[in-house]
């Protein structure tokens, strides 16, 4: 079993009827047991070490702390003890104003230490760093311009004037990722690409946002098209991994190309792009080149076509909470 995704499997009860309860989020986010998970100008709290952990803050003063310097605090849900988990925004505290860290715990950049966190942290750090986010970037009301304040334990902000009343709800911008395979020759390939901005030697799937009106299938045919101009036909869902830098959905697909097979990439947005049999795949690294990292979709649909290259047994793995 390849490793699962990162940032899936969060292990809280998002518990969204206890979300309206203002009463009952004041007096858990007053708990002894409550969590809360403090995101800084980015960064995540976490113990330090090759192993890093999710170090949230506890108890009364803590929370009346953080409370008082973020404005607002989110509830993200219960955990598995049933205790409440909440988080909260400090990046308008300066770094000598931030609360006293737990067990030497530090401020660190999510993307850095993804891959090394324990399986539920990840998920959760994302999911903290994702809704943060949003918040700040909607502090004002898109219709009328005036300030908007949380509702619904952080998970709607409203526009404070009751003339206007518009709601926004927290966003996730969808991505599809795609393995673009070509089935019919007398050896299975794949495509790899690599971008300019990538470190050395990285190739990887092609990916592109959905853009409005469009259906997924649309969006993988016209990233495809527009990236190495080649024309896919079947194309199948494969998984799905919250991305949250800052809000992205990857959508995992494999899509057959039934064109050609000569590449045109795309000079602006691509620096290579080429045709990989199992045997190249597997040797990458002979060549100076390798794999995003292990827990990306990326990496996740190139492993499954090696597992079966001529298979439909597409699915990726993605940590499902019991
Ligand atoms: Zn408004």
């Amino acid at each position: 079993m390849p490793p699962p995704l990162l940032y899936t499997g969060c292990p809280l009860d998002r518990a969204a009827h206890l979300r309206e309860d203002a009463g009952w989020i004041a007096a858990r986010l007053a708990d002894d047991e409550s969590r809360i998970v403090p995101v800084w100008r980015g960064r995540s709290l976490v113990t330090p070490g090759e192993a890093p952990a999710v170090a949230p803050l506890r108890g009364p003063p803590a929370a009346a702390f953080v409370a008082a310097a973020a404005g607002e605090v989110v509830f993200l849900g219960l955990g598995t003890g049933g205790e409440a988990w909440f988080g909260a925004d400090l990046s308008r505290l300066d770094a000598d104003a931030l609360p006293p860290p737990p067990d030497g715990a530090g401020f660190v950049d999510l993307k850095r230490i993804g891959p090394r966190l324990r399986e539920a942290d990840g998920s959760l750090l994302a999911y903290v760093r994702a809704i943060v986010h949003w918040h700040q970037q909607h502090r004002f009301c898109g219709r009328c311009g005036r300030p908007t304040a949380i509702r619904q334990g952080g998970h709607v902000r409203a526009c404070a004037d009751p003339d206007c009343g518009a709601e926004v709800f927290p966003r996730t911008d969808p991505v599809v990722i795609m393995l673009v395979e070509d089935r019919r020759s007398s050896e299975p390939r794949c495509l790899l690409a690599r971008q300019p901005a990538w470190p050395r030697g990285l190739v990887s799937t092609l990916a592109g946002f959905v853009e409005p009106g469009e259906a997924l299938e649309e969006a993988v045919a016209r990233e495809v098209r527009e990236e190495v101009g080649l024309e896919v036909g079947a194309v199948h869902y494969c998984g799905s991994q919250p991305w949250p830098f800052p809000c992205s959905l990857m959508l995992g697909f494999r899509a057959d190309v039934v064109n050609g097979h000569a590449i045109e990439f795309d000079q602006r947005e691509l620096e290579d792009a080429r045709w990989f049999d199992r045997a190249a795949v597997e040797t990458l690294e002979d060549h100076g080149l390798k794999l995003p990292y292990a827990g990306t979709m990326a990496r996740a649909l190139v492993e499954a076509w090696l597992d079966d290259p001529r298979g439909r047994d597409t699915d990726v793995h993605v940590r499902r909470r019991r």
